[in-house]
């Protein structure tokens, strides 16, 4: 993936084969002081885009500060905005996914609504997205992450998943251009429940590059990201990505079973050689080593056997209450399928 600031001219209305149209999908969770200023910001931008068509899609993940009356006010005063409000807050993964559904460019550019993936990017990230590129990933320019702990998790995190499934999530987020090839396969062909977008944008492959930007401060409001919410996610990025966590838990009972062996050798040696057989301090210390050894490796098998189950149950991930602007649906308003599209 090359890094580097792209040399790419646009050129206004060269011919695109077909590639003309650009979907902005922009979860929100209680957006609603910010929303105006980030239309203005996006609009800006993709007036400099060079004369695409385009549409621009908030998804309102159950805010309870007006946020897609907001919407609604503002929608008249910005062609081609459109609103889909979910029945209750789903997370922004679901959101991301509503979004990308009822998106119908052959591109699709996922950004957050708190200015912090900046809409300057976006001219750029075209510019690659029409030299051919079909992913264009946006990576931080510093590691984010407000809270200390959270960066250090998060760093473990990315270690993890380098190590574990091969993917390189360093300074990874969710500003990412989709061609429509590559938005299809993340929406259509990868119809699991539990979802970590970023690393499912980073596995379709086709031909991808990244942009960096810079993340300014959140202006409006608050992260809504607990640190709890942030664990969840990394667990599903693990879980849904390699199973080498479970593998572990052979290599743990082995390595277990090695320490047991010696053990059982020592205490026949002493046996036999008439001295004293250790006593309750080693019986204790191989207890509590079994016992954790045994907890961790129920609670990875648990980790599996959780998302295993959402999947089973295949509830959809999130349920539309609402639609603004777009086509209508013929079955709408509600569980979308995959097959709906948009
Ligand atoms: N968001 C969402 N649903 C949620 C939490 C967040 O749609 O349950 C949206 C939020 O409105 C924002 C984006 O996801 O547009 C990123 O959220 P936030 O800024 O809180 O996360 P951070 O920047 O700390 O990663
Ligand atoms: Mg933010």
């Amino acid at each position: 993936m090359s890094e580097s600031s792209s040399a790419v001219s646009l050129v206004p209305g060269a011919p695109e084969g077909g590639r003309r149209r650009l979907s902005v999908v922009i979860p929100a969770k209680d957006e609603r002081e910010g929303l105006e200023a980030l239309l203005a910001a996006v609009y800006a931008a993709l007036g400099e885009c060079g004369g695409l068509e385009h549409e621009v899609i908030v998804v309102d993940d159950g805010s309870r500060d007006g946020t897609f009356e907001r919407l609604r006010e503002l929608q008249p005063r910005h062609p081609g905005l459109r609103g889909v409000r979910l029945s209750r807050n789903f997370g922004k993964e679901a959101a991301l996914l509503a979004g990308l559904r009822a998106a119908t460019g052959d591109a699709v550019i996922t950004m957050d609504a708190d200015l912090q993936h900046p809409p300057a990017v976006i001219p750029e990230m075209v510019a690659r997205w029409r030299a051919g590129a079909k992913v264009v990933h946006g990576v931080t320019s510093r590691p984010s992450g407000a809270r200390r702990r959270d960066r250090f998790a998060s760093s473990a995190f990315n270690r993890l998943m380098r190590y574990l499934a091969g993917i390189e999530m360093r300074r990874a987020s969710d500003f990412t251009l989709l061609d429509r090839v590559a938005a299809d396969v993340v929406v259509r062909e990868l119809p699991e429940r539990r979802r970590f977008y970023r690393a499912l944008t980073r596995w379709v492959g086709f031909r991808q590059e990244s942009v960096v930007f810079d993340v300014p401060p959140r202006e409006r409001g608050s992260s809504a990201w607990s640190s709890a919410r942030l664990m969840d996610l990394a667990a599903t990025g693990i879980v849904s990505f390699t199973s080498l966590p479970l593998r572990l838990v052979t290599f743990l009972g082995l390595a277990t079973l090695v320490f047991a062996v010696v053990l059982v050798a020592d205490t026949l040696w002493s046996w036999f050689t008439g001295t004293a057989v250790s006593g309750y301090a080693t019986v204790e210390v191989t207890l509590l080593f079994v016992g954790s050894a045994v907890m961790i490796s129920l609670g990875i098998l648990g980790e599996y056997v959780a998302r295993i189950y959402d999947e089973v149950k295949a509830r959809p991930g999130y349920v539309v209450e609402e639609e603004l602007g777009g086509a209508p649906r013929p079955d709408s308003p509600s569980l979308p399928t995959p097959a709906q599209g948009g």
